[in-house]
């Protein structure tokens, strides 16, 4: 038997075998595996650290309120299982995000087809966007939806009681792709050929880099990081917006008296800050109670000292013509009015 024969017949073996390893996916198996798909969500966590199961399981148990045990299981490359004791569970939990564990955002999603968490993919989250510098023309629900699509699929665009846009600035729920630097400018072509820059901020913004605006990981680990100051980093900490009980707390703190002073229970908003606290109490995420086992769930806070627009020109000016900004051309918005 020369060496070829003897190749041709062990892969003829091999085929053999698998062949009476084979099982097949019945339609019995099919209803019992979609009633337990229906219990479950996948999340990744987006950070170069290792979570720990058991860390992870507590700190979302409390943060979910969930009313029965959750189960969680590690399954790699910090993915995790979780199954819910109900499908109503689940779908609070699938549409409450964006969530969080130890500052890094967790991307939750329903488990795609039969569960085969290798062919998922991990690349959207939903965001409360807030837009500013919208002009009073553009303050329409519907022009609003546009704007908010050049950052991502629009799940909601807020409104009053009266289906109005107006305000200072319009909050868009978006998904967001988390495996591209996060958008911070959108740029508004008028017809006359001027422009208007209009400024976005993320309500529950994760550690993200400051210097390439990607979530994962923070800017002193990133390759980009040339050793420069952070304030002349292309992003920054002005990029988190406070949430509407971040905004109401503080107009409650300055009524008090107490504008002047940064209100204790709000998140530090520099890289810094946050790897001293961490340094110094031992907590992965200071949250916005202060309280002990909290520090490492979801819902955190916004900078504590958020930069007014007009600030936020000054340090994105060189923006204007940045790689990233998008561009809306805004013609036709003009048109219809
Ligand atoms: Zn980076």
């Amino acid at each position: 038997m020369d060496a070829e024969e003897l190749i041709r017949k062990c892969e003829a073996i091999t085929l053999q075998s698998e062949e009476d390893n084979m099982i097949s996916f019945g339609r019995n198996m099919k209803v019992r595996g979609e009633r337990l798909v229906a219990h479950c969500l996948v999340g990744k966590i987006l950070q170069t650290r290792s979570v720990p199961r058991e860390g992870l399981r507590a700190a979302m148990q409390q943060a979910w309120r969930t009313t029965k045990e959750m189960k969680v299981e590690s399954l790699r490359d910090n993915i995790f299982i979780f199954k819910f004791a109900s499908e109503s569970e689940k779908k609070r939990i699938l549409f409450g995000g964006p969530w969080h564990f130890d500052r890094s955002l967790m991307v939750v999603t329903e488990p795609m087809g039969i569960g085969d968490v290798k062919k998922q993919d991990f690349t959207h989250a939903p965001f409360w966007v807030q837009i500013h510098n919208i002009p009073i023309m553009c303050m329409d629900k519907e022009i609003i939806q546009e704007i908010g699509g050049r950052i991502g699929k629009v799940q909601e665009v807020e409104t009053n009681d009266a289906g109005e846009c107006m305000g200072s600035f319009v909050r868009v729920r978006i998904m967001v792709n988390v495996t591209r630097p996060l958008p911070k400018r959108l740029l508004l072509k008028l017809e006359d050929g001027g422009q208007i820059s209009l400024r976005i901020a993320y309500e529950k913004l994760p550690d993200f880099c400051f210097c390439c605006g990607l979530i994962g990981h923070r800017y002193r680990e990133c390759i980009d990081y040339k050793g420069q100051s952070k304030d002349d980093l292309t992003y920054g900490a002005w990029m988190r917006a406070q949430t509407r009980a971040e905004r109401a707390r503080q107009a409650r703190d300055k009524d008090r008296g107490n504008g002047d002073k940064e209100p204790s229970n709000t998140v530090p908003g520099s890289q810094e800050q946050q790897e001293q606290i961490r340094k110094n109490t031992g907590r992965a995420n200071p949250d916005e109670n202060g309280g002990g086992s909290k520090s490492t769930q979801t819902n955190m806070g916004t900078s504590s000292n958020p930069m007014r627009d007009s600030q936020v020109e000054e340090v994105g000016g060189g923006a204007l013509n940045g790689e990233r900004l998008k561009q809306i051309d805004c013609n036709k918005f003009a048109a219809k009015t």
